[in-house]
């Protein structure tokens, strides 16, 4: 070997494959005057070189500091070899082994891309799917490992001589990029019954005159119009059958939303960022935007546009455009244009469809920033498959999620795979693309399940789905508010033992009641309840969720009997009361409950603001939207016992604080006092439980913690009491997140 020369075999590992990564290398290793090679392997990518010492060092260094934007480098291995006397550096065959690797996530045109599309002279000039390495679809077009074309929906479409030059170039941007193509010979758009030039420009026109356009986009078809407009967003809210669920809207750039929305720094950033996710924004002033798009709230979900096609329509169009999920309410956003035309059909007016398949479904993601930190509460378009980092090992497990917002969850190695956001498991469509996807991540990860975790509730049809293995395999269930703890420890990287506050709507609890306001010394073996909220009625079960002035009437009847005269009762039948009384009386259809939710549930309809719920968490919503910028420090009062050496936190007096005010102080104050309370209460007991356990750390999970007044106030009370406090951000504190807690529950392996 000669002085200073080295030569070295180097392995890295990560998202490091469809993301121009080899390209990088090859320019790198030129940079640097290194000989030798670099390939794909199924679990990595693989490199030999050989040069000057300190060039390898440098260009090591490199690697890790330069990397393409979408690769993520798990690590690197490096190990010194034989000399080989390399001529040249060289891009190699992809060879296979028995490994699986990471999968990029979708990503949002780059401005590469986008200077192409918007360039007369460019030949992808208004190409709505133009793309290259650092952008475009990666997992929704993805069937198997390695990811090459012909193992994507890409592979109908035989690239041109153009096309495949540029495929084949390491200097071109578009070297190896899977789903390459271009007018000439890539997939095409076209506006479904009309023959016209440009169904681009003629879906703009569409939608300017008020109708409804079913568009196919990344992962799944939006339904797409006017955000302007009262009559066609009302129509559309009619057709889709969404009461006052918001819509989430897409805007042409950061200065249109900067019109309508307060945006931070950070905001912005995440808005965006190559994820381009659906951010939850203050509303400065909705000015033109359509009361109806975000009924009673004070955010605004919007997002840009992310794809080629999305910047071409915005182009056009003068005004922010709904983009809500294209699915009737309940059902999975649909998938394909023959899907689509049937289940749409009476909803959009119109399709926009296109030939490029979309092999896994994917829902635009959502996140709010709270500390100027993103709190994602629906992950999937431009997040999953990527996997979280656990502190610990399992084996191989799945565990199947909740019911709502579901989830689930297969573990390998040190990584979780927490799917996409499924939806609500409550239909054979939902259950279906549960199915589908769960076999395309065991596909695609090389993963054969040895553990099954799932939810106590027997009734989830994810518990059905898990329970079906029962006598072939171990399964384990896991009660729902620790799986949410547990949840929250691993994405924060926890180990010790943690004082956790699930504050949620409903869970399975162990004694058959329903859980929800919950406070638990829990680490990954198991947990113990230290404190609820006192059991209160919920008559008529499910009908007391959705018509939160019977828990109201529940709360009061069971707190004080006589049930005070208050204005929210004015329009309830006479009648109706005496037979919620009867059902508490004699117990008929009325579980107990210590659900948070319930609580603010009922507080919500007591105060008249929301007495009925169309959508999942709305009277929770409202009381928290009706507190508006209302700061104060004031709180109510509360009591708390002990039985069994259980904390049993008693809200009467809360309600008599409130019921002494009603009337007399605007909502906004009752609102604010309201939630200062709970927070108090979190603090309060924290405080207690510090003394008794030594434990510092406090996790916060469960639904609740989506309510950004109540997170706020409870972070910084904690913080004042110099707690260790950690919350959510990678991964949802509703129960979108309770795979992930079960999966390492069920499958931790003590090592
Ligand atoms: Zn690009
Ligand atoms: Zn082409
Ligand atoms: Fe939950």
């Amino acid at each position: 070997m000669k002085i200073g020369i080295n030569s070295k075999h180097i392995r890295v590992y990560g998202i490091v494959q469809g993301v121009g990564f080899r390209p990088f290398i090859y320019r790198l290793a030129k940079k640097y005057n290194l000989k030798g090679w670099v390939l794909n392997t199924s679990s990595s990518v693989e490199i030999e070189v050989e040069g000057e010492e300190d060039s390898i060092k440098a260009f090591i260094n490199d690697i890790q500091t330069k990397k393409p934007p979408l690769a993520r480098i798990e690590r690197i291995e490096t190990e010194d070899i034989h000399f080989n006397n390399f001529e040249d550096f060289i891009i190699k065959e992809s060879k296979e082994d028995s490994g699986y690797q990471l999968i990029s996530p979708d990503i949002a045109v780059c401005s590469d891309c986008l200077r192409e599309l918007f360039d007369p002279n460019d030949r992808r000039y208004r190409y709505p799917f133009i793309n290259c390495t650092n952008c475009g679809p990666r997992f929704t077009i993805i069937e198997d490992i390695p990811y090459d074309r012909k193992n994507t929906t890409m592979k109908k479409f035989k690239m041109c001589r153009d096309c495949e030059e540029e495929y084949n170039n390491p200097m071109d941007r578009r070297f190896h990029a899977q789903p390459n193509a271009c007018p000439v010979c890539g997939p095409e758009v076209w506006l479904e019954g009309i023959e016209i030039c440009d169904p681009v420009k003629e879906t703009a026109r569409l939608l300017m005159d008020g109708y409804i356009v079913a568009i196919k986009s990344l992962g799944g078809f939006h339904l797409s119009c006017d955000a302007t407009s009262d009559k066609t967003v009302r129509i559309l809210r009619e057709r889709k059958r969404r009461g006052y669920k918001p819509f989430a809207i897409m805007m042409e750039n950061v200065e249109t939303v900067k019109n309508y929305c307060y945006l931070t720094p950070e905001e912005e950033m995440a808005l965006t960022s190559p994820q381009a996710p659906i951010v939850l924004l203050k509303i400065k002033n909705l000015k033109d935007i359509s009361k109806e798009v975000a009924p009673n709230n004070n955010y605004l979900g919007v997002m840009l546009p992310y794809t080629p096609l999305h910047h071409l329509l915005l182009s056009e169009i003068s005004f922010p455009l709904v983009m809500t999920s294209g699915n009737l309410s309940e059902e999975p956003i649909c998938q394909e244009n023959e899907e689509a035309l049937r289940r749409l059909e009476g909803i959009a007016d119109y399709f926009l469809l296109n030939n490029r398949d979309i092999y896994s479904r994917y829902d635009d993601s959502v996140l709010f920033l709270i500390e100027d930190k993103p709190q994602i509460t629906r992950r999937a378009r431009g997040y999953a498959p990527s996997p979280i980092k656990l502190p610990l090992n399992t084996v191989e497990t799945l565990s199947c999620g909740g019911e709502l917002k579901n989830t689930f969850c297969l573990t390998k190695d040190r990584y979780a795979f927490v799917s996409q956001h499924i939806g609500d498991l409550e239909n054979m469509e939902t259950l279906e693309h549960f199915t589908d996807t769960l076999e395309l991540y065991k596909r695609l990860f090389r993963i054969e399940p040895e553990v099954i975790a799932c939810d106590v509730h027997p009734d989830y049809l994810s518990t059905r789905y898990a329970l079906q293995f029962e006598g072939k395999l171990p399964v384990v269930r896991v009660q729902h508010h620790y799986a949410h703890i547990v949840s929250c420890m691993a994405e924060n990287s926890v180990i010790d033992p943690v004082i956790g506050i699930a504050l949620d709507g409903s869970g399975y609890g162990l004694d058959g009641a329903v859980w929800g306001g919950e406070i638990l010394i829990a680490d990954y073996s198991g947990f113990e309840r230290k404190a609820h909220l006192e059991y209160l009625p919920m008559p008529g079960g499910e009908i007391a969720i959705k018509k939160p002035y019977r828990l109201a009437i529940g709360y009061l009847y069971s707190l004080f009997k006589d049930i005070p005269e208050l204005p929210f009762l004015k329009d309830i039948s006479k009648e109706e009361i005496e037979i919620i009384k009867k059902q508490i009386d004699k117990n008929i259809n009325t579980p107990l409950t210590s659900s948070m939710g319930r609580l603010f549930d009922a507080v919500s309809s007591m105060l008249n603001i929301c007495k009925e719920s169309s959508y999942e968490g709305q009277p929770a919503i409202e009381l928290e939207m009706a507190g508006k910028d209302f700061e104060t420090d004031e709180y109510y009062r509360w009591e708390m016992d002990t039985r069994d050496s259980i904390f049993i936190i008693r809200v009467k007096s809360i309600f008599e604080d409130i019921i002494e005010e009603i009337g007399r102080v605007p909502d906004s104050l009752i609102s604010a006092k309201f939630h200062n309370t709970i927070a108090m209460m979190i603090m309060s007991i924290g405080v207690l439980l510090r003394e008794e356990t030594k434990i510092n750390r406090i996790v916060l999970s469960g639904g609740c913690f989506q309510n950004r007044r109540l997170l706020r106030r409870t972070i910084s009370l904690l913080r004042e009491k110099q707690f260790q406090v950690m919350t959510h951000h990678y991964i949802p504190c509703n129960d979108g997140g309770i795979s992930l807690g079960q999966a390492i529950v069920g499958g931790r392996r003590d090592s």
